[in-house]
C-alpha cells in the first residue's frame, strides 16, 4: 500500500500553545516517514481566552514567511494550512477574519471551534451541569449555528468533532458514541457534504482514551452513508512526541468505516488517495 500518512494538523511556534520550530516538525516527520505534511497554526481574531490568541497581520505575515521558507526548502513536502477559529462574534467578528487573511495564501484550511456560546469547553465549568453526551451535542450545535456565517471560501474541513473529550469532563472514559449527537452530526455532515467540505480525524482525541482505544467507527459510518468520500487526518501535535501520533488507526477507522479517500491538498484543492 502507498503511504497514506498524511499528517494535515500541526502546530510551530507560531501558535501561541505551540513551541516548535517548523524545521523541528519537518525532521520529524521525515524520520517517521510521513508522506507529507500540513502546518495549520492557529488564527483567531477573538481575545476571549487571552490576548495572545489575537491574531494580527504582523503574525499572519511571519507565519506566512515562514510557510514559504519550509515549502521551498521541503520541495512541497511541507503544505502550508491554518486553523482558524470560529469567530464568536463579540468581540471577534468573521468581518475581522475576512479582512485578517486570503485564504488563497493557503493550501488548506481548518475551521474549529473550541467553545461553546463563549464557554471556553476546558474550563472546570462546562461539564458541571451536562454529562458528556450533552456537553458533545451542545458542541456540534454551536457549530453547527457558527458555520452558516462563515464564508465557504474560507475552510476546506471542520477541525476535531470530538473536541470535548480533551477537556476536564471527569469520565475515565469519554467515548463518544454517535448516539449522543447523531441528530447534530447529520446536521453537520448534510452541509459540508452539500458544500464540498469534509470533516478532519483527529487523533489527538485518542489521547484521553483509556489503552489504546479509538473512537468515531459509527460517525464515520453515517459520515460515509451520507455520501461523504473523503476526510484529512491530523495528529493536533504541538509537540515533537505527537506528531504522526496513531494516524494508521485513523487510516483504519476511516476504511472501516467505508470512506474510501483520504485527502492531501494544495493551493486548497484535494488531491484524493484511495484506502485499500
Ligand atoms: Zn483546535
Ligand atoms: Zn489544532
Amino acid at each position: 500500500m502507498s503511504n497514506l500518512l498524511f499528517d494535515y494538523h500541526l502546530h510551530s511556534r507560531h501558535s501561541p500553545d505551540g513551541s516548535m520550530e517548523m524545521d523541528t516538525i519537518l525532521k520529524r516527520a521525515q524520520e517517521l516517514g510521513l508522506a507529507e505534511i500540513c502546518i495549520t497554526d492557529h488564527i483567531e481574531v477573538d481575545n476571549s481566552f487571552g490576548d495572545e490568541w489575537e491574531s494580527n497581520s504582523e503574525i499572519v505575515t511571519a507565519l506566512l514567511a515562514d510557510l514559504n521558507r519550509m515549502q521551498e526548502m521541503s520541495d512541497g513536502y511541507v503544505k502550508k494550512g491554518v486553523e482558524l477559529a470560529f469567530p464568536d462574534n463579540d468581540p471577534g467578528t468573521v468581518e475581522d477574519m475576512i479582512k485578517l487573511i486570503n485564504p488563497k495564501d493557503f493550501d488548506y484550511a481548518i475551521v474549529s471551534l473550541h467553545q461553546y456560546n463563549g464557554e471556553s469547553t476546558f474550563s472546570e465549568n462546562y461539564f458541571d451541569e451536562r454529562d458528556l453526551a450533552t456537553g458533545a451535542a451542545n458542541y456540534i450545535r454551536w457549530i453547527n449555528d457558527r458555520i452558516r456565517i462563515f464564508p465557504l471560501e474560507y475552510f476546506d474541513s471542520v477541525g476535531h468533532i470530538d473536541f470535548t473529550v480533551k477537556g476536564p469532563h471527569g469520565y475515565d472514559d469519554p467515548t463518544l458514541s454517535l448516539s449522543f449527537f447523531e441528530e447534530e452530526l447529520r446536521e453537520l455532515f448534510r452541509y459540508l457534504i452539500d458544500n464540498g467540505k469534509t470533516i478532519e480525524v483527529n487523533t489527538s482525541a485518542y489521547r484521553a482514551l483509556p489503552g489504546n482505544k479509538v473512537h468515531g467507527l459509527d460517525w464515520l459510518t453515517l459520515f460515509a452513508q451520507m455520501g461523504g468520500e473523503y476526510v484529512t487526518i491530523g495528529s493536533d501535535a504541538h509537540q515533537e512526541k505527537h506528531i504522526g501520533y496513531r494516524l494508521d488507526d485513523a487510516l483504519n477507522l476511516i476504511r472501516e468505516a467505508g470512506i474510501p479517500y483520504v485527502a492531501s491538498f494544495n493551493e486548497r484543492v484535494a488531491k484524493m488517495h484511495k484506502l485499500r
